[in-house]
């Protein structure tokens, strides 16, 4: 079967096309969020301090992370945890499917956690028969909307309020003119309580985990995740390798940092430790690679393994915004999109690393200094190695590095231009063969070029220009 490449130039296009109110309100809405993000950073003279820290205590942990794994494994079983251990994707499916089927849950409640979305575990507990409900408004909105989230903070920002009255209208039966976002949520809390009560396990990802008392903390804004782990008598966690920190004394660090990184916000509403089951209820952890020690083996990319999924690269990124995160086609959207989810399937994901104007705004904001912009242009270099990069834009590239190359054999291109170009007839400068001008009027040569106007003003003597 042939491989299905993401086309994000077209996803992209369809989303800023669809209409004239999405694409302006992501682009305002996660505006926004830069902007309180920017705030509250700088109200805080020891950020850049913090970030530097935290970036040290990611680069340590992940520099001996077999170590800090194995510790955090061996507290959390000391704690009455039961833990499990998940090499890949459909491992980690297959051990929460034998917890359930051990338990005969057919009903679950889960809160967002990027890692689920990754093992497409939804999915697959749905083809055996289990329902499950997300716990998170936006999750369950884009649940419902039988989409993947679109950003890892804030999952259903691509809809508009008109856009979610539409859809629990035809999903639970609300007032399609109702836009209120209060009655809204009130709807939905309505629906959803009795799935909550019902549920036979909760399930929840963690923010970190921390290898030294066996905790995992997993911050929500919701409080959804509390629901998950304090109704049911199960609680399963997924936690990936990389969310291992050394000690309890780092965790106010990325606690710091996280919530202001991503809404610009002092700390999430609920920051929750989970150290053993809770009393006559049952714990299991699933530690899950699922490639990321593949990762940490790649020198260039390694560092990618620091994110702690605040988002802040996307609320700032100038394409991001523009070109909404479900253009993606993939778990991570936006910079931090680009330089993951090409370790996953660099063919699937080659054109993901053109998306970024290489502007270095998202590694700015990184609030574990994680070097995107340039890890995004290393990942362009090998789509080029591995034969990735499409033949025509080869060979243009080819013949630009030619002709910028060899100054005679660009005088001689730009002489020609300057004479062809005001007689080519438009039907060729604007046709589907140039794709530049699809969105922009074709640039009109100035009179002089910079070399003549050089030699005629500046030039000296001795001056070979
Ligand atoms: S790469 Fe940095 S800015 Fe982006 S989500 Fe991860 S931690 Fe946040």
């Amino acid at each position: 079967m042939k491989k299905k490449i993401v086309n994000i130039e077209k996803n992209s296009a369809d989303f800023i096309n669809q209409d004239n109110i999405h694409e302006k309100e992501h682009d305002k809405n996660l505006w926004n969020a830069r902007v309180k993000r920017d705030r509250i950073a700088q109200s805080i003279p020891e950020w850049e301090e913090l970030k530097e820290l935290a970036s040290k205590i990611k680069e340590h942990t992940l520099s001996h992370l077999d170590e800090y794994v194995s510790t955090f494994a061996e507290n959390a079983s000391k704690r009455g945890a039961v833990v499990h251990w998940a090499r890949d994707a459909q491992e980690h499916n297959e051990i929460v499917y034998n917890i359930l089927q051990e338990r005969k849950v057919t009903e679950i409640i889960k809160s967002k956690s990027m890692l689920q979305e990754e093992c497409e575990m939804t999915s697959f507990l749905e083809s055996k028969g289990i329902e499950v409900t997300e716990s998170d408004l936006g999750e369950r909105i884009q649940q419902l909307s039988h989409q993947p989230p679109a950003h890892i903070v804030m999952p259903a920002i691509e809809k508009t309020t008109e856009d979610i009255a539409q859809l629990f209208a035809k999903t639970i039966g609300t007032d399609p003119n109702d836009t209120d976002p209060h009655s809204l949520n009130e709807a939905m809390r309505n629906n959803a309580r009795p799935k909550f009560l019902r549920a036979g396990a909760g399930m929840t990802g963690a923010n970190f985990a921390i290898a030294e008392t066996g905790t995992f903390v997993v911050c929500t804004n919701e409080g959804n995740a509390d629901i998950g782990a304090a109704v049911p008598p199960l609680h399963i966690a997924s936690i990936g390798i990389e969310k291992i920190i050394p000690k309890v004394e780092d965790l106010g660090i990325f606690i710091r940092l996280l919530s202001r990184s991503a809404l610009g916000t002092p700390a999430t509403q609920y920051t929750s430790h989970f150290t053993g089951p809770r009393k006559n209820g049952e714990l299991h952890i699933i530690i899950t690679d699922n490639g990321r020690s593949t990762r940490l083996g790649m020198e260039d990319f390694w560092t990618s393994l620091k994110c702690i999924r605040c988002g802040a690269c996307m609320n700032t990124c100038p394409v991001y915004r523009r070109s909404g995160g479900l253009s993606y086609e993939s778990t991570y959207s936006g910079p931090i999109g680009i330089i993951l989810s090409p370790t996953f399937d660099l063919e699937k994901y080659k054109e993901l690393p053109y998306h970024s104007t290489l502007c270095g705004s998202c590694s700015d904001v990184c609030p574990v200094k994680i070097d995107i912009s340039n890890q995004i242009y290393k990942w362009r270099k090998l789509v080029v190695d591995k034969g990735y990069m499409p033949s025509n834009r080869k060979y243009a590239l080819k013949a630009a590095g030619a002709v910028l190359g060899h100054p005679h054999l660009f005088r001689t291109t730009e002489a020609f231009a300057e004479k062809a170009l005001p007689i080519v007839p438009d039907f060729l400068i604007y046709s589907s063969l140039n794709p530049w001008t699809q969105e922009r009027k074709m640039f009109s040569m100035a009179k002089n070029t910079f070399r003549d106007w050089y030699i005629k003003n500046r030039k000296e003597k001795n001056d070979k220009y």
